[in-house]
């Protein structure tokens, strides 16, 4: 067995994938776009290899994302489900956002396809590309590059996530490569007028309603250069709104001209403070997520608080503080 490096051997994933009869697909917990795109593209794609696929999620089906085929057949993974010959984890950065414990993950095979930065290698083949804007980037290449049938409707998985993870190709991981690839699986059918209904044209009245409250309890601060909001339990709960219709605000705080950072501080059920971070130009949200035993990317980051929103909220903005350039104080 392989050691669990970030070894980039694709040839070797090839082979494991072709000699698998069944094959078990992760993503991980809370789905967004690229981590359902590339697990429901992937699925199709073995399916079409003639495998028997089965597709797994600790924290169950992404709503917004339903339109997607195959969305029916995700769920979560127990001590019941079939053990398959090759495990794989698509877009996940190490073992706990997966939300499985060692044992549950250990298999004849483990694989991770993934473009986290420091990602901690938790499998027995890793195929790591943090200059990569997105999971289903990496996944529609090497599909390509493998040969492998990538039907319209993987495609338009596939799009979705490259479309949801470089922010409809505008964050700087966007690159010539990334518009290739998505006029590559423009030729193989992706239904972009799909994706542009279903992802950005169906925003619930609910969350519309939260965005209003967001931008209206919205404070910048250190000079300008952070954007910092709370959503508290009780509001998302009175205002009916889906944990996973909370994706992409923190993005929109960051618009404002000026702001370097932004910081969303949500109060989770469970009384944790879950952050999410999104920078500009130069704060490493990584790093500072990080310092939180949290992580992410470069200019998109999160962690999860287990301290009350008012203390979190002081906490972070501290730190937060020292990521800015000096001049800029
Ligand atoms: P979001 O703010 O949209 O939840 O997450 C932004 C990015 O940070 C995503 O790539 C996500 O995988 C990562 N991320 C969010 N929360 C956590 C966390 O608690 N731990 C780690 N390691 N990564 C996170
Ligand atoms: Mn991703």
């Amino acid at each position: 067995m392989t050691s669990k490096m970030i070894n980039n051997n694709d040839m070797a994933i090839r082979s494991a994938l072709e000699d698998a009869e069944r094959i078990a697909i992760f993503s991980h917990i809370h789905p967004d776009g690229d981590a359902i795109g590339a697990q429901l593209g992937l699925a199709q794609v073995l399916r079409q290899l003639g495998k028997t696929v089965d597709i797994y999620n600790q924290t169950g089906r992404p709503e917004s994302f339903a339109f997607l085929p195959g969305m029916n057949d995700l769920s979560p993974w127990t001590d019941q489900s079939p053990e398959p010959d090759v495990k794989i984890a698509l877009d996940c950065g190490n073992l706990d956002r997966l939300g499985l414990s060692q044992a549950a993950w250990a298999g004849k095979r483990t694989i991770t396809i993934d473009h986290h930065a420091g990602h901690e290698p938790f499998s027995d083949l890793n195929y790591v590309d943090s200059e990569s804007p997105a999971t289903c980037a990496i996944m529609a290449d090497l599909c390509r590059k493998w040969g492998f049938p990538v039907s319209a409707e993987a495609a338009t998985c596939l799009l979705t996530g490259i479309h949801t993870d470089t922010g409809s190709f505008r964050y700087e991981k966007t690159s010539a490569d990334t518009f290739s690839t998505a006029a590559w699986l423009m030729t193989c059918g992706a239904d972009l007028a799909a994706i542009r209904y279903h992802v950005f044209e169906s925003t619930s009245k609910a969350r519309f309603q939260l965005l209003n409250a967001l931008y209206n309890s919205s404070e910048f601060i250190f000079d300008g250069k952070v954007a910092v909001a709370e959503i508290s339990h009780d509001l998302m709960a009175s205002l009916g709104v889906a944990d996973d219709e909370v994706h992409g605000l923190v993005g929109q705080l960051k618009e404002v001209q000026g702001v370097e950072l932004s910081i969303l501080l949500r109060e989770l059920a469970t009384g944790e403070i879950k952050v999410s971070l999104r920078s500009k130009q130069y704060v490493d949200c990584n790093q500072l997520a990080g310092e939180f035993g949290g992580g992410g990317h470069v200019r998109a980051a999160g962690c999860k608080l287990k301290l009350p929103m008012a203390e979190a909220r002081q906490v972070l903005t501290e730190r937060a503080r020292s990521y800015l350039k000096r001049e800029a104080l």
